[in-house]
């Protein structure tokens, strides 16, 4: 048995990763093995006799040893796929998830029946939101982060998915940055802002409470803090008959439809993801 061997190294690193509580471990082992030999995952079976050179197994080393403390996949690769396009991570943003595509789907469909071009994205974070909306057919998005690390992550990955010429970037808290010259401006106010209650946060998985921006995930006591600003706050800068979309976690449809509803909003809806929960509010001014 040889040290640096790719079979014995994936058998070594899944027990490892397997005993550290990681769910995913073979498929992670495998990830980290191709991105350290530059192997597709066919050859990882058809040259299971490779041996790694000390450069290669030392970055492999350093990916499980990550992996095993629990920092998530996507940060130590420093990638992930959004509806099927490539997007950066770093710590500074959260990973885009899949409950998020459904957020992107509403406002695609939405679109083909309402003039919907020209939007604005509250706590882009990584930009995946505006930048798969531009790519999938959007004309224009001005997205908005509290964090500047966030915004350097976010054009890396406009200009990763070509769309940098049609999306501005301002470092603001919500709106705040966000003078008259934005005033009714937009088809559309779209937002995943942080909506986990506080209390919750400490039983999440070590992979998001312990590694993900906390400003990214804490929303106030009940979840809902962001919400209460955007929806008044946000009126001002929506075109007539301008829309809101927001994510929402599974137990909070009523209440952001309620918070709609209270500021005139009309045609308020819940859409639910692949799993049947509440995942989407959307309302229309006017
Ligand atoms: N808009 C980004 C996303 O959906 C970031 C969301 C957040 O940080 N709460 O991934």
């Amino acid at each position: 048995m040889s040290r640096n061997k790719l079979e014995d190294m994936l058998v070594k690193a899944r027990k490892m990763l397997k005993n550290e509580g990681v769910g995913e471990y073979q498929l992670d082992a495998q990830l980290f093995m191709m991105k350290a030999t530059g192997f597709t995952k066919v050859q990882l079976f058809t040259k299971n006799d490779y041996c790694l050179n000390n450069n290669e197994a030392e970055d492999f080393w350093d990916m499980v040893n990550k992996r095993a403390k629990r920092i998530p996949t996507q940060y130590i690769i420093g990638n992930c796929q959004f509806m099927g396009l490539d997007f950066l991570v770093s710590e500074a943003v959260l990973i885009p998830r899949q409950d998020t595509e459904i957020l992107v789907e509403t406002i695609l469909e939405y679109r083909k029946n309402n003039e919907i071009n020209n939007i604005i994205d509250i706590g882009t974070g990584s930009g995946c939101i505006p930048i798969s909306l531009l790519s999938y057919g959007i004309n224009n998005a001005v997205a908005v982060d509290i964090s500047n690390d966030a915004i350097e992550v976010a054009k890396k990955n406009a200009a990763l998915n070509k769309v940098l010429n049609r999306i501005q970037f301002v470092n603001s808290n919500l709106f705040e940055a966000l003078g008259e010259e934005y005033y009714g401006k937009f088809d559309a106010i779209v937002s995943n802002p942080p909506y986990i209650a506080k209390d919750i946060i400490k039983g999440l998985m070590p992979e998001v409470k312990d590694f993900e921006p906390m400003i990214a995930l804490d929303g106030g006591d009940d979840g809902l803090d962001f919400y209460k600003k955007i929806v008044p706050e946000g009126k001002k800068y929506l075109s007539s008959n301008g829309w809101m979309f927001f994510e929402i976690g599974y137990d909070q449809g009523v209440a952001v439809s309620r918070l709609l509803e209270a500021e005139g909003f009309q045609k308020v809806e819940v859409i639910k993801d692949l799993a049947g929960l509440d995942r989407v509010v959307l309302g229309k001014m006017g």
